[in-house]
Parts: structure tokens; sequence; C-alpha cells
């Protein structure tokens, strides 16, 4: 099935929003299997519309089109398909029904700008939109089926999920002598692109029916694994295969497949054996909790942090002696080890975890330079424990891996010893 999509809206071609539809619906066709042969973007002139659909229906099965269904005088995307159809354009009653629905629920009345969109393609069908006011729809053109869904990501999302994915797995299903797929995204940290490409590369001889992706998704790196066999038995097994020696090789730098994130992971692993967790920050200033707070019902875990910028705040709000600071400073092993026994201390929770460091671009010293990154892990009957990192990149870098790392010190000691507390 070829398949390729047409985004249309002067705010893409102009630098004002960045085309996430584009990726969403790429990621999710390619768990279909479906690789998008090509993505053209073009801005709101109708007849630079009409051409691209055009030339998209003629070379493609399906077109998936995102933006100008809306009730403004940009939206024209359906006049420009009907043009293209060579069909009129016009009312439909259908839509017209669910648009007076939809207003009058919310007590408006309907205007001339919300019947706009009650015109669609003759013959092309629409499909309610659970989220807005603009509906999906399809039109045929040639053997071409194309869907057109609304710009606002939240409703191209619901309609494509709920409405186009399912009729295209669908036709998928149908196709003779298709390839079945299965797929597994192993997510790890704490190892270079490099290191994971030459940890399972050698691999690749003994697995013909697998295809290995990497992606890097600082701080993390991702290996995808994609099977493909003449049934989905086959794929599954050669998937499973597959994915077993790559954790054999990987080992705990694994931390989650497919839709499971790190935090949640660490969290997950922390509330099963009962611990609580406090944070004391220098220099990613809240980072580690705000990753942790994203996740909800984290509180039962996560008792709190405190970004601790200043040696004021360090000595104030965890307890580092102002001896410690004056002698080996704010960014010491020392100092670390204070904030994490402190942090826990202050907090009584079963683990404290700190970070202090210089993440640039100015300060440092010569035996501790820009990058240099001190993470300490305190827990009841364990002996501190402090890692001294050297991060390079530029500031956003060094503080996004010093809050990774220094989770990961917390994640591996829970691998290791999963009884602790
Ligand atoms: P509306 O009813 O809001 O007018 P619409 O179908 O006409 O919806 P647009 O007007 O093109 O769609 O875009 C609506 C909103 O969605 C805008 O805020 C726009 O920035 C955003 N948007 C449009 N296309 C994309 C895209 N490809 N990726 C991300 N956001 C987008
Ligand atoms: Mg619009």
């Amino acid at each position: 099935m070829r398949v390729e999509l047409l985004c249309t809206g002067d705010e893409l071609v102009t630098g004002l929003i960045t085309d996430t539809n584009s990726t969403y619906l790429e990621a999710r066709l390619f768990d279909l299997g479906v690789k998008v042969e090509r993505v053209v973007t073009v801005g709101d002139v109708r007849p630079h519309i009409t051409q691209a659909l055009r030339e998209a229906a003629s070379r493609a099965d399906v077109v998936v089109v995102s933006g100008g269904l809306g009730p403004t005088a940009d939206d024209f995307t359906l006049e420009c398909a009907a043009e293209a159809a060579g069909v009129s354009f016009g009312e439909d009653a259908r839509v017209l029904d669910w648009l007076r629905e939809r207003y009058a629920a919310r007590g408006m009345a309907l205007n001339p700008g919300a019947l706009r969109m009650a015109r669609i393609p003759h013959g092309a069908e629409p499909v309610r939109n659970p989220q807005g006011s603009a509906p999906l729809v399809i039109l045929t053109l040639g053997r071409c089926r194309l869907f057109f869904l609304p710009g606002v990501p939240r409703e191209f999302k619901a309609l494509l999920d709920g409405e186009v994915l399912p009729r295209l797995r669908t036709w998928l299903e149908a196709e003779p002598g298709r390839t079945y797929r299965a797929f597994r995204l192993l997510r790890t940290v704490g190892i270079y692109e490099s290191e994971l490409d030459q940890a399972v590369m050698p691999l690749a001889p003994s697995h013909p029916r697998v295809v290995f992706g990497f992606r890097t998704h600082a701080p993390e790196n991702h290996l995808k694994l994609m099977a493909e066999a003449p049934s989905q038995a086959e794929a599954d097994a050669a998937l499973a295969a597959v994915e077993a020696e790559c954790r054999r090789l990987l080992g705990a730098h694994v931390f989650g497949a497919d839709a499971n994130e790190y935090a949640p992971v660490l969290l997950g692993l922390l509330g099963r054996v009962g611990a609580t967790l406090a944070t004391a920050e220098s220099c990613t200033g809240g980072l580690i909790a705000q990753q942790l707070t994203a996740v909800s019902g984290a509180s039962s875990v996560f008792i709190g942090g405190a970004v601790v910028y200043s040696e004021k705040m360090k000595s104030a709000w965890v307890g580092v002696p102002a001896e410690v600071l004056e002698r080996h400073t704010a960014v010491s092993r020392e100092t670390a080890i204070a904030m994490a026994e402190g942090v826990r201390a202050a907090c009584g929770t079963t683990f404290g975890l700190s970070v202090t460091g210089y993440a640039g671009p100015g300060g440092g010293t010569p035996e501790d330079p820009v990058g240099t990154v001190y993470c300490a892990l305190a827990g009841a009957g364990m002996t501190t424990r402090c890692d001294r990192m050297t991060f390079s990149g530029d500031r956003d870098r060094v503080r996004l891996f010093a809050a990774s790392h220094t989770l990961e010190m917390l994640r591996q000691h829970l691998l290791a010893a999963p009884a602790t507390p």
C-alpha cells in the first residue's frame, strides 16, 4: 500500500509551527508496517493545494491530508479537493446535523463560519469528529482514497486512531501475499549509539527476518526491531528470538520496551519494594523532579525535591556543612554526598539523590572543568555512592545527562539489590 501525506497551512511553511501531525502519522503507520512514501507541505494557496492533491492521488493508494477544514477564510482544502476530483462542492445534510447538535449543546447558534464546515465535495463520505466540529472526509479519486483531517493535533490524532487507521488495517489485511510484521522497541540508557550498534549488529546474520533500527533520543538510545514473515506467528517467533538475544547482550541498559518510559519504570521499581525518594538538585535545577512528577501518581514514591542552587541553600535546606563547602567547594564529591544524605534525612525517605556540577558555559576549575558533575545516592543500610561524571556538549545536554545518570544510579542499585528497603 502506497501512502502519502499532504500537510496544508501557511503556518507550516513560514516557520510558525512544527509539523507534528506528520511524525505522529508516520510512526503509527510504521507500526502497521507501512513506510510513508512522500510527505508534501503546501501553504494556503488554492492552486497549490489542488495540484498537490491531484499529484498525490495519481501516485498513491492512500493520501492523508491535514489542515484547512475549519471555519475561517483560510480553510479551503475541501474546495480544492472538489476541484481536483471535478465534482461539485456543497452543504451535506449529515454534517449540518452534527454541527447543529454540537453548537446547540454549547448554547451557540450556527454562524456563517460554522456553516462553511458543512460543505464537502459531492460523493465524499463524512465521518463525525468526536473532538471538534470539522468532520473527517473520505473521498475517492481514481483508485486513490483521500482522508481529510482537521489540522488541530488533538483532533487529527483522534480521527486518525479512531477512524483512519482501522480502515487501513482492514485493507492491509486483505492484500494478497502480504508480509506480516512484529515490532519491539527496546529503550536503553547509559550506552552510546555506536556501542549499541556494535553490541547487537553481530546478531543480524543469524536473524535474516529482522530489521534493526537505531534512534537516539538523548539521553536514551532506542533499538527498534522489526521482524517480517509470511505469517504473524512466524514474525512473532522471529521477534521473540532476536529480542531475547538483544536483551541478553544489553543487560540492564535496557530499561523498558515499547511505550514504557524511563520515569514510570523507575517509580514502578521503587513502588514495588515500598521505597520512597527525595532529591537535592543543583546544576539540574529541578530537572529530575520535573521528570518524576510528570508521571501521575508519583507522590506515593517521590516525596519531593529541593533545588539548592546556591551554597546558602545547600546548607539551609539539605544541611551541607559550611566546612564541607568551604573546604571542597559546592561542586565536589563531599558536597554531593552531603546533599544526598541531607535530603534523605530531611525528608525521611528510603533514598536520597543529589547532583551538583558545572553545566557551563562558564565556571569550572582545572581539576573539574565544565561538564563535570557529581551525582550521589544515599540509602538505608548502604554506603552513600558518588559518581564523578564528565559530560560533553552544551548546558542543556550536560544537565540532561546529569539528571539521567543520577536517576540511573538509583535504578541500577534497585536492580542489583531489589529488596533493600
Ligand atoms: P481549525 O478548525 O482550527 O481551523 P483546520 O483543520 O482548519 O482546523 P488548520 O487551520 O490548518 O486546521 O490548523 C489548526 C491548528 O492546528 C493550528 O493551530 C495549527 O497551528 C495546528 N496545525 C495545523 N497543521 C498542523 C500540523 N501538521 N502539525 C501540528 N499542528 C498543526
Ligand atoms: Mg483552520
